[in-house]
């Protein structure tokens, strides 16, 4: 295929994937046809007889009547039994594979609720992993990047950090990488950027530009422009005529998605939601996810695109997109996009930021009643929201609109979601609780810690509420945000039972997790979250058989030695898909 997919810049959930010249009712028509196909030649037979056996094993089934389990059999993909070494002989002939576990912990396949495998634009830098810790480092690698690229061309470049550097790069510092190429690079937050001279130029920023709405420029004390610009609103005007987002062709996409998959299934992962998804994104996850890609994804289709999430909602009701996908992809939720960052300080609060009695961050681009109107729209047409907010001001707007919704066309499960709900008090885990709203917290102290210093040590016990979420009842869903921190499993979960930053410091320790609760929370709770515990998040008979075995057991380690434990085994399907 040769038509371009227009992907655009990367900056943390505001990823802006423009699309509007490809055909997608088109694409959906013929879509129904092989799915209809599909549907025709599917023939459920109950197997008595295993494919695959996992004897041996230290089983954490994640059932509360029968927590553990030492064996279990798997047939056509899902498992058939669990139970004892005994229970399980039955299921054996000669073709049956079996793994001795040799007393290994094997836990259900790791969901990451809420991620974007694909934010990263291909060819820009990674300043996160390993590290710039230095101006100088940043500059020299920028500046290294800009000799290999054509004057011109986008210098892209994400995941630095301003509290190890000392501050944000000025527009000055990255005039001295290049002055030929317009440069963004963004912060570890994904909502904070910093541009160059060439790049403000090219699409006529100057000191005279007001702020956009929901956004805003640094300026010097005379009202110049400093570099960096907060919230998508102000950062996306950055690409101008002169200086358009760079475009990505279909085939690079696939490409990328199926590398980001292996990398996943060494992390454990077999499902993942991606929390922003437009109608390019959804034909490279049709496109890209098959046998030998194999991850189950609950796609979250953008705010901007209602009416295409609707068509394809529609569809996967039916039954189509799981016979198109082999029950791998889901199409049932809106991500709805409210209100600013907790790492980039820029979410809305009620009381103000630490040393900073003006501040209280920026206001959401959406008024309460435009925010109203999408949330019922969304609830009336049966999808789920999950809505991102992060500042309890931004939390209290989101929760007025869900009671709204929900009071208007009561429905018994609709299972809204607030994705990341950063900032929470007792009122609002309350309502949250009342109205049977699902949080998806963040899980990233580990590396944005030293950040939660901006709202003031006061506020620590009440960020990232997981522990007290669960003792008020309000289920959790376990993700990472990638790439706002790795998506790395065990990292996060060393986060989640520790609150330890990277440099050491422990942050609201009361809402540290157990190692079962933060296991629970990443599968189990990921899977309930997008109404799919039926299938997911559990080894017992009827489930998907996507399992990982560790090398340790994460409720015996040390919880602060956590990210040492290695993933042996990732099945999807009862498929090996990762070994070491
Ligand atoms: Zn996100």
């Amino acid at each position: 295929m040769d038509f371009r997919i227009s992907w655009g810049e990367t900056s943390g959930d505001v990823l802006v994937m423009t699309f509007s010249r490809f055909p997608y009712r088109l694409f959906i028509v013929s879509y129904i046809g092989l799915a209809l196909l599909g549907l025709i030649s599917c023939s459920p037979v109950t197997p008595n007889v295993a494919d695959l056996v996992v004897l041996n094993a230290d089983i954490w089934t994640m059932k509360k009547q029968s927590p553990k389990a030492e064996a279990m059999a798997i047939a056509q993909g899902r498992i058939l039994a669990v139970g004892s070494k005994q229970d399980i002989q039955s299921y054996i002939n000669n073709d049956t594979r079996i793994i001795d576990a040799e007393y290994h912990t094997v836990v259900p396949g790791f969901n990451d609720a809420h991620m974007h495998p694909m934010m990263v634009a291909p060819g820009s830098i990674n300043l996160g992993y390993p590290a710039v810790v230095t101006m100088a480092d940043l500059l020299g690698a920028l500046s290294k990047r800009a000799q290999q690229l054509p004057a011109g061309e986008w210098l892209l470049a994400w995941n630095y950090n301003d509290k190890l550097l000392g501050d944000h790069p000025t527009r000055v510092q990255l005039d001295s990488v290049s002055t030929v190429h317009p440069i963004m690079i963004t912060h570890s937050s994904g909502h904070v950027k910093s541009a160059n001279s060439l790049a403000y130029e090219g699409a006529g920023i100057t000191a005279a530009t007001e702020n956009p709405e929901g956004g805003a420029y640094d300026r010097d004390d005379n009202g110049e422009i400093k570099g960096v610009c907060r919230e998508m609103p102000a950062c996306e005007m950055l690409f101008s005529e002169r200086f358009p987002e760079p475009e990505r062709e279909l085939s690079t996409s696939i490409e990328q998605l199926r590398e980001t998959v292996k990398e996943l299934h060494s992390f454990g992962i077999t499902s993942i939601g991606d929390a922003y998804v437009t109608p390019a994104l959804t034909l490279v996850y049709l496109l890209a996810i098959n046998d030998s890609y194999p991850i189950r994804a609950n796609l979250m289709f953008i705010d901007e695109q209602v009416g295409f999430a609707k068509w394809m909602h529609r569809l996967d009701s039916i039954g189509l997109i799981d016979s198109l996908s082999d029950d791998r992809i889901r199409m049932s939720t809106v991500k709805i996009f409210h209100g600013n960052s907790l790492s980039g300080a820029t979410c809305w609060l009620y009381e103000p930021y630490a040393n900073r009695p003006d501040y209280f961050g920026i206001e959401p681009a959406r008024d309460q009643s435009s925010l109203n109107a999408i949330v019922k729209e969304v609830h009336d047409s049966g999808m789920q929201v999950a809505i991102h907010a992060n500042g309890d001001r931004e939390i209290d707007m989101v929760l007025e609109a869900i009671e709204l919704a929900v009071n208007d066309n009561p429905k018994p499960d609709h299972r809204h979601r607030i994705e990341h709900a950063s900032i929470m008090n007792t009122g609002l885990l309350k309502r949250a609780k009342n109205l049977g709203v699902v949080l998806a917290l963040h899980s990233y102290v580990y590396e944005h810690g030293a950040k939660m210093e901006a709202y003031g040590e006061w506020r620590f016990p009440w960020m990232h509420v997981n522990r007290s979420a669960l003792e008020a009842g309000v289920p959790i869903a376990g993700n990472s945000d990638y790439p706002i921190s790795s998506a790395h499993v065990m990292t996060r979960l060393r986060s989640l039972m520790t609150r330890m930053s990277t440099e050491g410091r422990v942050y609201g320790p009361q809402q540290i997790l157990s190692a079962e609760q933060a296991i629970h929370s990443y599968t189990a709770g990921s899977a309930y979250a997008s109404f799919e515990e039926t299938e997911k998040g559990q080894l017992t008979p009827g489930h998907y058989a996507d399992f990982v075995m560790l090398s340790d057991n994460p409720a015996l380690v040390d919880a602060e030695i956590v990210n040492d434990i290695k993933v042996l085994m990732t099945v999807v399907g009862g498929k090996v898909v990762f070994e070491q």
